[in-house]
């Protein structure tokens, strides 16, 4: 008989039938006659139970069916009293795919995130990081699907580029190592070449210069792959490896960016409580109780529209009544976390699109107001989180993007290709990047952003 993931075996009701499934032991208890063991093979966060009647099986065979063990087990499906689910097995052949020795980390409380983070085998194994991961899936899922019912082009940037899009200077250099023509030195130590073939390249940081080139032929596009920056620092926002989202549409102004922005994340967030139920609900329960209201509550309201400037006034406000801030506020500086979450968690109690920043902490390419001193930028801030989008209208106009090329001394010379975009049929456009980590922080209500990736990439952490 063909193995049945536990997640249809829950939907199937001829009781009666025999079926096999596979999976890993996570409790076994019961009495001296009958035993009863969860199994769960990922496929959902519930487990099935097995009934077993000790008498009827091999007693070696029963002495290795531990916790972490992986089992093959034939049974009847029969309805369920008092196992949770309303399906149960009882067991009739079981073979142990796979023993589990005793150095297995045992659960006794629970684990924390941290030791979770060194025991690479266990971390997927747990609950917490099964339902992660799942709604992680389901996420991606969503993003293709909304795009994809937009009429927008899923558009593939490279990860090797010459260009700094953000002009931060976070990069990571690409160099060359060929094991065929290995250099050495005279001690006889490997010399790398530092460069890309002979030229400067660097793993991008954003698709978007790139994805402005698709939108401006194909119309609306957006990107979703890995981007890497180079953060030496340690939050619990940031990781060196991160995945992005990036939309660019022609003939959108900011208006338009951000009631896409806002469209695109209730979107995700609605698909989560509609499809993630089981595992946004174990989240909630175990971690944050807060959560599943919290992402009902951003479905209901209209996201907060507001400039910088009054966003300050604010901020000024409450420093003005007391309230302490760890960094200072004034016109002009580049907010940090605790602004955005006092602006969206104390203040209005709803997401905020915070618009119209001063053009020397935004980026080259963003459309210049008229006042020169402020540009079309657009922050997306929420709960728990801060920034959870950054994006723009673009300048569009050739000779002020190159005037404030030239200000920022940005080398033209390997602008060209970009600029090209604006000297032929330019057009009007717009784009946001959303940190797919910073949506699952969300969505989860998890508090690290390490907790949201299979493989969390931070200063020094790049082995597993
Ligand atoms: P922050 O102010 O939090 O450092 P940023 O302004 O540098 O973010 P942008 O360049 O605007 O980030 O990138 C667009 C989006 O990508 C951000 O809004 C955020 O959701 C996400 N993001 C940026 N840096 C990181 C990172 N190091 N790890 C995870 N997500 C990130
Ligand atoms: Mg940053
Ligand atoms: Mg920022
Ligand atoms: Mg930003």
């Amino acid at each position: 008989i063909g193995r049945t993931k536990i997640v249809d075996l829950f939907k199937r009701e001829d009781f009666g039938a025999v079926v096999n499934v596979k999976g890993w032991v996570r409790t076994r208890r019961g009495s001296k006659q009958v035993n009863f063991i969860a199994l769960n093979d990922g496929s959902t966060i519930n487990n099935v139970q097995v009934v077993v009647d000790l008498a009827n099986f091999d007693e070696e065979m029963l002495k290795l069916i531990t916790t972490g063990a992986c089992l093959s087990v034939n049974g009847v499906m029969v309805e369920s009293v008092g196992s949770g689910q309303k399906v149960e097995i009882q067991a009739r052949e079981i073979e142990v795919l796979g023993v589990c020795d005793n150095t297995y980390p045992l659960q006794k409380k629970g684990h924390s995130m941290e030791f979770l983070r060194e025991i690479a085998h266990l971390r997927p194994r747990t609950n917490t990081f099964g339902a992660v991961f799942r709604i992680r899936h389901n996420m991606a899922i969503a993003i293709h699907k909304f795009f994809h019912d937009k009429g927008f082009f899923y558009f593939h940037t490279p990860l090797i580029t010459a260009s700094d899009c953000e002009g931060a200077g976070q990069m990571f250099q690409v160099t060359t190592m060929n094991l065929y023509d290995l250099k050495k030195n005279e001690a006889g130590s490997i010399i790398y070449d530092d460069d890309f073939f002979g030229k400067q390249a660097s793993l991008t940081v954003s698709g978007q210069l790139e994805g402005e080139l698709a939108a401006t032929a194909l119309g609306s596009i957006y990107t979703f792959g890995p981007t890497f920056r180079a953060e030496n620092s340690n939050t619990p926002r940031h990781l060196a490896e991160f995945w992005m989202i990036e939309p660019e549409v022609a003939f959108n102004d900011i208006l338009d960016n951000m009631d896409l922005a806002e469209e695109f994340i209730k979107y995700c967030v609605k698909w989560a409580l509609d499809n993630c139920a089981d595992d946004v609900k174990f989240l909630n329960d175990m971690f944050d109780k807060e959560l599943i209201e919290r992402l009902q509550g951003v479905l209901k309201d209209d996201f907060v529209r507001l400039s910088y400037t009054d966003g300050i006034k604010i901020l000024e406000d409450a420093v003005a009544k007391g309230h302490k801030f760890e960094f200072p506020v004034y016109w002009g500086v580049d907010l940090a976390s605790e602004h955005e979450r006092y602006l969206v968690e104390e203040h209005f109690k709803r997401p905020v699109i915070l618009t119209d920043y001063p053009k020397e902490i935004k980026a080259f390419y963003m459309k210049m107001n008229d006042d020169n001193k402020t540009v079309r930028a657009m922050d997306v801030l929420f709960p728990k989180i801060g920034e959870i989008i950054g994006g723009s209208e673009r300048e569009s106009d050739y000779n002020k993007l190159v005037a404030r090329i030239e200000e920022l001394h940005i080398p033209m010379k390997d602008m060209w290709w970009y600029l090209d975009t604006r000297k032929f049929g330019t057009c009007p456009h717009s784009g946001f990047g959303l940190g797919f980590e910073r949506l699952l922080l969300f969505v989860t209500g998890m508090s690290n952003i390490r907790d949201v990736i299979p493989f969390p990439r931070t200063p020094r952490n790049a082995e597993f």
